[in-house]
């Protein structure tokens, strides 16, 4: 590559954190476009977004529209040629994705993240694709994915050993928006939110009523708040279950489409990973910490 860095910009942090272990930093620049806290669905992009997408040796994004107010920009980039854009949750077979809603447009769930399986797969395209832009460097990304997949394997393996300590009958995941499908598939709760898929769509009263029916009829002991969406949905339905003598706790704040403020607990993606499960197992009656 000469004495220029490969430029490489991620959109969500997941996706930056994973490029940080795969040399980012030191064999190529990384840029993260959506900061902590920052919801990926609803962000458009600005002119200076849109600059430094096309001044970009790579573009990573998570695809499978998640980034539903920039995914058509990033594709028309990808074929004019110039910048190398990856989706990289569109490189998963369809059959590992979860359904969602394709009368809007959403035929699969995003959040993709939730389930490392698929995390572990994704990564290994970005360290194939660094691999081929930078052939240079070929042997150090090779080294640097297998080293990285360790830590993410660990982490799973962690995940699944403290959702087992919950007691199968408290294994239910109630959040603001639905982040965790993935996460209760392969580590096995039923999932529920106020809100669909995406947060672009308001959440009604019946959506919360039903969830209220849900926590009295399952006596659900907490559900969660998410660091991109709003509380308030969520306290109206602890204020609806207690209204029918339920006291159900506010479990903690959950880690869904962004990454945690630098130094946090979920400032990395295997951080955040075991930080939900370890706050979710803590508020159902688990053992948080792995024991
Ligand atoms: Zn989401």
């Amino acid at each position: 590559m000469g004495d220029e860095q490969l430029r490489v910009v991620a959109t969500t942090g997941h996706i930056a954190d994973t490029l940080n272990n795969l040399g980012g930093g030191d064999l190529f620049t990384v840029e993260n476009l959506l900061g902590p806290g920052i919801d990926p669905h609803t962000y458009v992009p600005t002119e200076g977004d849109i600059e430094l997408f096309e001044t970009a040796d790579i573009v990573f994004y998570n695809g499978v529209r998640l980034e539903a107010q920039m995914d058509e920009l990033l594709e028309q980039l990808g074929e004019r040629g110039d910048t190398v854009v990856v989706a990289v949750g569109d490189s998963l077979p369809e059959d590992q994705l979860l359904d969602w809603e394709p009368e809007n447009n959403l035929p699969f769930d995003p959040h993709i993240w939730n389930d490392m399986r698929l995390w572990m797969q994704v990564t290994q395209t970005m360290a194939d694709t660094l691999a081929e832009v930078d052939p240079a460097n070929a042997e150090q990304y090779a080294a640097l994915n297998e080293e990285y997949q360790v830590q993410l394997q660990e982490t799973h393996d962690y995940v699944l050993a403290v959702a087992e300590s919950i007691p199968q009958e408290n294994r239910v995941i109630i959040s603001g928006h639905d982040a965790f499908n993935y996460f209760g598939r392969t580590y096995d709760f039923q999932v529920e939110a106020v809100q669909g898929i995406s947060t672009e769509t308001e959440a009604s009263a019946a959506d919360i009523q039903q969830l209220v029916d849900l926590i009295v009829e399952r006596e659900v002991p907490a559900i969660f708040i998410e660091n991109i969406v709003a509380p308030d949905t969520i306290e109206a339905v602890q204020a609806g279950a207690q209204a029918e003598g339920v006291d159900v706790q506010i479990g903690g704040e959950l880690y869904s489409d962004a990454l945690g403020e630098p130094g946090s607990p979920g400032a990395t993606y295997t951080g955040l990973m075991r930080y939900n499960i370890d706050t979710i197992a803590g508020a159902l009656g688990g053992a948080p910490g792995g024991e």
